[in-house]
This record gives C-alpha cells, sequence and structure tokens, in this order.
C-alpha cells in the first residue's frame, strides 16, 4: 500500500541528541492508535539541512518544516495536521525569519506545486527502502521502454538532445561522454557513479542518494544500456552510512525484481552494480584518482590525456557521471529531450540543486531551474540574511568557486552565468556571509583545506599551498607586507598552470576573486585592521610591544 504522507525525521547527531528517536516512538505509538500507521510512512534522515533546531522534521506531500519539537507535540500534530489537515503553525521550525519564510514560500507557491523539481520530486515523497513506491512514480518505466522496444542509439540519443550536462561541476555535455564510451573499442566498458561529495557545505548527493537510490540504479543500468557497459560501481563516501545501506538495499530488491543481474527484464542486455566506500579523500572525487582507488591502488590523479571515456578503469573504456547528472537520465528518457529543454536556457538546460549555505535563515537545499538567479537563491530559498544584517560576500561553486561581493546578486545560476566574472557554478553550493565574516579569515580557511586535501605527488601544489597558508597567516597576524598581495596571486597562478590536476589549480580562483573584490580588506591587514574584528594580530602586537620596549629601555 502506498502511505498518503511522507514524515522525513532529522535522526543526525544533534538531533538524535535531543531526543529523535524517542520522538518516533511516541509519534508511531499514536499513528498506530489512530489506525493511520499505513497512511503516514516516517523515513529517517541523517540531516535536514537545518541546524540548531533540536528534534526537526519535514511533512511531504505539504513540505512543511517542523522544529523544536517535545514528545507531547506528537499528538497534537497528528489530530490537527494529519487527521484535520491543518499544520500546527506554533510547532513550525522555531524563528521568526523562518515564520516569514515559510509565509512568503506559501504566497510564492513554492510549497504544494513542488515547482521545478526534476532530479528531486521523489525526495521524501517515496519511502527510498520501498521498490513498489518508486514503480509507482514511473520508477524503472524508462529502463524496461529502453530494453524492451528502445535501442542504444535512441537512448544515447534522447540524452545528448536533451543538452544534459554534468552536474559534479564541469559542466561537460553528459551525451557527448557517453557517445564517446559506446564509440570507443573495447569488450568490457564500465559505469561509475561519482558519489564522493567532499566539497565543505555540499550534501545534495546525499539527499538523492538517501531519498532516491532506486533513481541511480535505474539511471546508471540506461548509461550501461546506452555505451555497451554490463558493470557498474558507485564510489560513495565511507561516511554516508545512511546512503550506502539504501543503495545495497535498492541494488538486492532490484536485482531480486528484475531490473538488475542478467538479462533484465528478460531482455539480452545485462547489467550489475556494485557498492565501493571511499575512504574520505577529496581528491578521490576526481574521476582519475577516484579510479585509480577502485582499483585497489592510492588515490592519487593520472595524467590526461588518456581519458576515462577511452581507458578508465581497468584500463577500459568509462562513463563517470555524478549522481546528480544520472539522477536527471530516467524523467528524460521517460518524458523526452524537448521536455527537458522547458527548463532553464538553451545552453544550461534544465534544473540544478543548489546548496544555500552559511548565515541565511534557513539553510538547505533547493531545486530550481538554471534561470534563478542569485538573490532568488539568498533572499527567497534561503529566506534572507540571519539576525537583520547586511550581505558581504558569497561564494558561489564550493571551495574552489568564486568569492563574490553583492554585485553579483542579479546573475542567473547556470553554468556559464559567472564565467565572464571570474566564477564557476562548480557544484552548485551558495556560502552566504555576512559583515561579521573576515574575507581574509575566509580565504585561510580554505587554503587550510586544499593543504590539508593535498596528496603531495607534484610539487606546485605540495609547495605551492603550505607557501599560500603561510602567507595568508601573515595578514592574519600582522606581518604581511603590501607585496604580499600580489605575491599571493603569482604563487596561485603559477599553482594553476603547473599543477598535475584540478586540486592544485583550484586555490586559483577564490583567492584571485577575494582579492579582486576585496582588495581593500587585504591592505587594512597590512595595517593591522581587521574590520570583522575576527583576527587578533598577533605578530604585529608582539613587534609593536618589543618596539614599544626599545623605545623605554633607550630612554
Ligand atoms: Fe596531488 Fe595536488 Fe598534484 Fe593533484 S595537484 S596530483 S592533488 S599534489
Amino acid at each position: 500500500m502506498i502511505p498518503l504522507m511522507h514524515v522525513i525525521l532529522d535522526v543526525g547527531a544533534e538531533a538524535e541528541q535531543a531526543g529523535a528517536r524517542k520522538f518516533r516512538e511516541v509519534l508511531e505509538a499514536k499513528l498506530r492508535k489512530e489506525f493511520l500507521s499505513e497512511d503516514v510512512r516516517i523515513v529517517e534522515s541523517a540531516n535536514l539541512g537545518v541546524s540548531g533546531q533540536g528534534v526537526c522534521m519535514l511533512v511531504y506531500p505539504d513540505e512543511v518544516y517542523y522544529g523544536n519539537l517535545k514528545l507531547s507535540d506528537a499528538d497534537r500534530i497528528v489530530d490537527q495536521h494529519f487527521i484535520n489537515g491543518k499544520p500546527v503553525e506554533e510547532l513550525f521550525l522555531d524563528s521568526p525569519e523562518m515564520r516569514r519564510l515559510m509565509a512568503w514560500r506559501r504566497r510564492e507557491g513554492i510549497i504544494k506545486k513542488g515547482r521545478g523539481r526534476v532530479v528531486l520530486d521523489n525526495v521524501g515523497a517515496v519511502d527510498p527502502e520501498n521498490l513498489a513506491e518508486y514503480k509507482s512514480r514511473d520508477g524503472f518505466r524508462a529502463l524496461a521502454e529502453a530494453v524492451r522496444g528502445g535501442t542504444p542509439e535512441g537512448v544515447l540519443d534522447t540524452v545528448k538532445r536533451s543538452g544534459l550536462r554534468g552536474r559534479g561541476g564541469a559542466g561537460f555535455p553528459t551525451g557527448m561522454k557517453w557517445e564517446a564510451v559506446r564509440e570507443a573499442p573495447g569488450d568490457r566498458k564500465y559505469v561509475i557513479c561519482n558519489a564522493d561529495e567532499g566539497e565543505p557545505g555540499t550534501f545534495k548527493d546525499r539527499i538523492i542518494l538517501e531519498g532516491d537510490p532506486f533513481r541511480v540504479l535505474e539511471a546508471m543500468a540506461l548509461a550501461g544500456y546506452a555505451t555497451g557497459a554490463e558493470e557498474g560501481y558507485v564510489y560513495v563516501r565511507g561516511e554516508y552510512r545512511t546512503s550506502i545501506d539504501r543503495l545495497e538495499n535498492a541494488i538486492r530488491k532490484s536485482r531480486e525484481a528484475g531490473y538488475l543481474g542478467r538479462n533484465i527484464l528478460g531482455s539480452p542486455f545485462s547489467f550489475e552494480v556494485r557498492v565501493k566506500e571511499g575512504a574520505g579523500a577529496y581528491i578521490c572525487g576526481e574521476e582519475t584518482a577516484l579510479i585509480e582507488s577502485l582499483e585497489g591502488k592510492r588515490g592519487t590523479p593520472r595524467l590526461k590525456p588518456p581519458y576515462p571515456v577511452t581507458e578508465g578503469l581497468w584500463g577500459r573504456p568509462t562513463v563517470v557521471n555524478n549522481v546528480e547528472t544520472l539522477a536527471n537520465v530516467p524523467p528524460i528518457l521517460r518524458n523526452g529531450a524537448d521536455w527537458f529543454r522547458k527548463f532553464g536556457t538553451e545552453r544550461s538546460p534544465g534544473t540544478k540543486i543548489y546548496l544555500i549555505i552559511g548565515h541565511v535563515v534557513s539553510p538547505g537545499l533547493v531545486e530550481v531551474e538554471t534561470t534563478t538567479s542569485l538573490r532568488e537563491l539568498i533572499y527567497g530559498y534561503g529566506g534572507g540574511i540571519r539576525g537583520r544584517r547586511r550581505l558581504k560576500a558569497v561564494q558561489v561553486g564550493g571551495s574552489s568557486g568564486g568569492i563574490f561581493d553583492p554585485s553579483v546578486l542579479d546573475e542567473a545560476m547556470h553554468f556559464d552565468a559567472l564565467k565572464e566574472k571570474g566564477g564557476i557554478l562548480g557544484s552548485g553550493s551558495m556560502l552566504v556571509m555576512d559583515e561579521t565574516t573576515c574575507i581574509v579569515d575566509m580565504v585561510h580557511g580554505i587554503l587550510n583545506f586544499f593543504l590539508h586535501e593535498s596528496c603531495g605527488a607534484c610539487f606546485p601544489c605540495r609547495i605551492g599551498n603550505e607557501r599560500l597558508v603561510r602567507t595568508v597567516n601573515g595578514f592574519r597576524s600582522g606581518s604581511a607586507r603590501p607585496s604580499d598581495i600580489d605575491l599571493l596571486e603569482e604563487i596561485a597562478s603559477a599553482m594553476k598552470v603547473a599543477s598535475y590536476c584540478a586540486l592544485g589549480q583550484s586555490p586559483f580562483l577564490p583567492l584571485s576573486t577575494a582579492i579582486r573584490y576585496f582588495r581593500e580588506e587585504f591592505e587594512e591587514h597590512v595595517n593591522g585592521k581587521c574590520r570583522a574584528g575576527v583576527c587578533r594580530f598577533k605578530v604585529l602586537k608582539e613587534r609593536q610591544e618589543a618596539r614599544r620596549w626599545t623605545v623605554v629601555m633607550s630612554r
């Protein structure tokens, strides 16, 4: 039986400490008492994208967030919301800003309409462990149609015409990648789903895998069908425990139902999927390092060319697609390329999942068309800046993305939008910073991350990252010279040219844009001033103190 409602209960560390498991027991008892156990299904999620809100849950299809829940609230929610259809407004995530945001979303019709959803339309709406629920929403229809009446060329043609571009960061056309693998000589080919989501503040792939794992498997099988591959691997971060468990459950159930394994649905096509857990190295998100790791070696990048499409896993042609990219494939094949092209722009069709994090009222993720502006994302979906502060900066595209001032607010967030301003869309993450943020300190955090994650295989990245961190530290401690601003850019430029892989090239963009848009702040730090009051200028103070003592002693 398909339930009428789903409750996504946050069972992350913070919520669990606040009593999420106990709350679940009480809620289940009440549902049993009211004979609603079949109609309302509770699904656990490791994180709902909000923090500091105790026990939280999200109710579908109404898309209502409840937060700071006490055990006694369970009865009230069941009676008033689930039975009488009136959400309990007093229990909405508890802040006036959140209530304003909910009111805005209702007014704009975002709630209920599920506006613009392609990838996330099942997330929250189906039980991710239940194959029947996935099938009830056209799940596996695209695969069944392909293997029963379609052709690999037909599948490939639809994906190419849809204009789908890779959602992992580079935006490479997916159809072209599949075609290259199909045309590459070789009797064995592979499909890899890259779920090694290591970018700080990025968690969209986890939400897809936790909420709709069958769809990713269907997409991988379709990729295999189109390219001639019979084996697939999901390379997933080891910390994503719930994702791994749900994937393994989905693989088992799909195999039992004939959607994976030998002779899928009685056709000559066979496809098998295995899960490989990554150990958490950021560099393994790079496709060739990921392949090395899959082969059981140390995860260091390979020199390209040859590219994985001709020489990938075990030296065979390999498709490597990110989770979000793959999740677009089944709806494209069900509804057609023209349907997909109705969303977004000519060169960036479809929707995109954006992660709005940092100093916003309502951090989390949202799937909208690629024509959506940064302003709409921050002030509409994100609810604006927390605590009535002003927006100071936004980093678009994850740690390796550009840091901009508010002048970019009206840019539409598609793949080519920020190129002119020196930015990339990358993972689609938007880190919003208010005026309490020190840009120099923020850049230091990013560079430290790259230093930590550098695999050390090539010296421009290994030594360059260390020099960058040391130089930026000089600004924070008060020992920097004015020429150090240009020195930072010089080092990052040299790394961009000489590094072996994309990680070594990554510091350039955040650093160069931070200097372009916030140069004044770097200059102020040379003179011992941090307008956000974050930097302590320890060295500068020690020097000033030493100078003072020298003067005193010489008197
Ligand atoms: Fe390793 Fe950095 Fe060189 Fe890439 S650029 S191979 S991460 S040292």
